[in-house]
C-alpha cells in the first residue's frame, strides 16, 4: 500500500499538508478518521454506560465495549479477552501491576528494570521498593543502549522477584531480544514485565509466545484515542494483582463489614472505563490490520536508516544501534542544545521531540542531559525524511 494513500486517512495531517512534516509519532501518532468516527458514532447512536443498564442502549454499548475488547485481545495474542484489562494509559497499567504486588513484596526482595526504561516503567517501581522494602537495581547497559546480557545474566543470580523490562526503548528503537530476557528471568522464578508502548504499532506482538507476566501499552501511541491503555498477560499473573482502585463494578458483593471483588477482568477496572476510547482503540486495531504490517515495518526502517545516513553526513551525532531501531531514532548535534534544533526545525515546520524524553538515566547513560528525537509511524514517506535532512542542514548552518 502506497504511503500517501495511508497519510490521506490522517484529517489532522491532511489539514496541514504539504508544510507539516510530523515526525513525533513516539510521543503520539495521529488518528485515522476511522478512529475519530467510530468515537463520534458511539457517542451519537450508543452512548450510555456498559454493565449496568437494562436498557437497550446499555447493552449495545456493553456489545460494542466488550466487543473491543476481543479484539484488542486477537491484535495482541493476549491469553483471553478477560486477561485484557482496560487501563487509561501504559503509565496507569504499570502503576496497577506495581501497586497490585505490594503484598506480594519483603524488606531485601530485588526488583531489576531496564537501564533504559521510560520513567512510568521506573518510578511505579521504585515507590513500590519504598513501600515494601524491597530494592531496585537498573539492568546495566552497553555503550550503545542495549542491554548488557552478561551483567543481566550476573543480576538473575540475586533471585529477583520482578524483572521489568522495555520491549522497545522510546529514545533509540532498540528492540529487546525478549525472546532471550524473558526465559532467563523465568529460569530464577522473577515475574516479568514488559512495557509495550512503543512496540505495537510496529512490532507484531503475541503476548503468549513472548511469555511474560505482564504486558501493557497505550491506545494513542497506535493510532488510538487518548485516556485508554491495555494491561495484559497471565491470567493467573493478574489474578495475583491486589486492585489498586476500589469502587464500583470491581465487586462481587457489599456489605458494609466486607465486600467480595469480582473476577478478571472487573476486579481490576473499577469505576466508569474509558468506552469510547476502547472503541476507538478497537478501530485502531482494525486500521494496523488492514496495513501490509510487514511492509510498512520495512518502510519504517529505511526510512529510519535514510534519516541516520541524512544526519551522519550533516555531522550529527546519532545514538543507538543501527542494526536494532524500531519507530525512534536519538541524535544530537554535539556542542549546540537539542532544544534549539527543535525550535530551528519547528520554524520549518518539522516537528520532532526534544529533552530526556522521560528516560533521564538513560540520558545520562549515553552521556548527555537531552536529545532530539526522530519518529516515524505508517502514514510518514520518504519525502518526509528528506525534508526533515533539508531543516537539519539550515539548522546547522544557522546555529554555526
Ligand atoms: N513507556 C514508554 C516506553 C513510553 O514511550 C511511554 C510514553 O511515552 C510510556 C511508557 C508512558 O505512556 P503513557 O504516557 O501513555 O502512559
Amino acid at each position: 500500500m502506497a504511503e500517501p494513500f495511508i497519510k490521506s486517512q490522517f484529517p489532522a495531517l491532511m489539514e496541514h499538508s504539504p508544510e507539516l512534516i510530523y515526525l513525533d509519532s513516539a510521543a503520539t501518532t495521529q488518528k485515522p478518521a476511522a478512529v475519530l468516527e467510530a468515537v463520534q458514532a458511539f457517542y451519537l447512536h450508543s452512548n450510555a454506560n456498559v454493565h449496568r443498564g437494562a436498557h437497550a442502549l446499555s447493552i449495545k454499548a456493553t456489545s460494542a465495549y466488550e466487543r473491543a475488547r476481543a479484539q484488542i485481545a486477537q491484535f495482541v495474542d493476549a491469553e483471553s479477552p478477560e486477561s485484557v484489562i482496560i487501563c487509561y494509559g501504559t503509565t496507569h497499567a504499570i502503576n496497577t501491576v506495581a501497586h497490585g504486588l505490594t503484598h506480594q513484596l519483603s524488606p531485601g526482595d530485588i526488583i531489576l528494570v531496564d537501564g533504559a526504561a521510560h520513567h512510568a516503567n521506573i518510578v511505579p517501581w521504585q515507590q513500590l521498593a519504598k513501600r515494601t522494602g524491597a530494592e531496585l537495581y537498573p539492568i546495566p547497559l552497553l555503550k550503545n543502549g542495549s542491554i548488557d546480557l552478561p551483567a543481566y545474566q550476573a543480576l538473575l543470580q540475586r533471585g529477583p522477584k520482578l524483572v521489568s523490562l522495555n520491549h522497545v526503548s522510546n529514545v533509540l528503537g532498540h528492540a529487546n531480544p525478549l525472546d532471550v530476557l524473558i526465559p532467563l528471568a523465568k529460569t530464577v522464578g522473577a515475574l516479568t514485565l514488559v512495557d509495550g508502548a512503543q512496540a505495537v504499532a510496529h512490532l507484531p506482538v503475541s503476548v503468549r509466545s513472548l511469555g511474560c507476566d505482564y504486558y501493557v501499552f497505550s491506545g494513542h501511541k497506535m493510532y488510538g484515542p487518548t485516556g485508554v491503555g491495555i494491561l495484559t498477560g497471565k491470567r493467573q499473573s493478574l489474578e495475583q494483582l491486589e486492585p489498586m482502585m476500589s469502587g464500583g463494578e470491581m465487586i462481587k458483593t457489599v456489605r458494609f463489614e466486607h465486600s467480595e471483588f469480582a473476577g478478571l477482568p472487573n476486579r481490576l477496572e473499577a469505576g466508569t472505563p474509558p468506552i469510547a476510547q476502547v472503541i476507538g482503540l478497537a478501530k485502531a486495531v482494525e486500521f494496523i490490520q488492514s496495513l501490509d504490517r510487514q511492509a510498512v515495518a520495512e518502510m519504517e526502517q529505511s526510512m529510519l536508516r535514510k534519516a541516520r545516513a541524512g544526519l551522519q553526513q550533516l555531522g550529527y551525532f546519532v545514538y543507538g544501534d543501527p542494526g536494532n531501531c524500531h519507530g525512534a531514532l536519538a541524535f544530537n548535534l554535539l556542542g549546540e542544545h537539542h532544544q534549539d534544533i527543535g525550535t530551528l526545525l519547528d520554524q520549518q515546520q518539522v516537528a520532532i521531540r526534544c529533552g530526556y524524553h522521560c528516560a533521564m538515566p538513560l540520558m545520562e547513560h549515553l552521556g548527555t542531559k537531552g536529545s532530539c528525537r526522530l519518529s516515524v509511524a505508517a502514514y510518514n514517506t520518504p519525502n518526509d525524511i528528506d525534508r526533515a535532512i533539508e531543516a537539519l542542514a539550515i539548522a546547522k548552518d544557522m546555529l554555526s
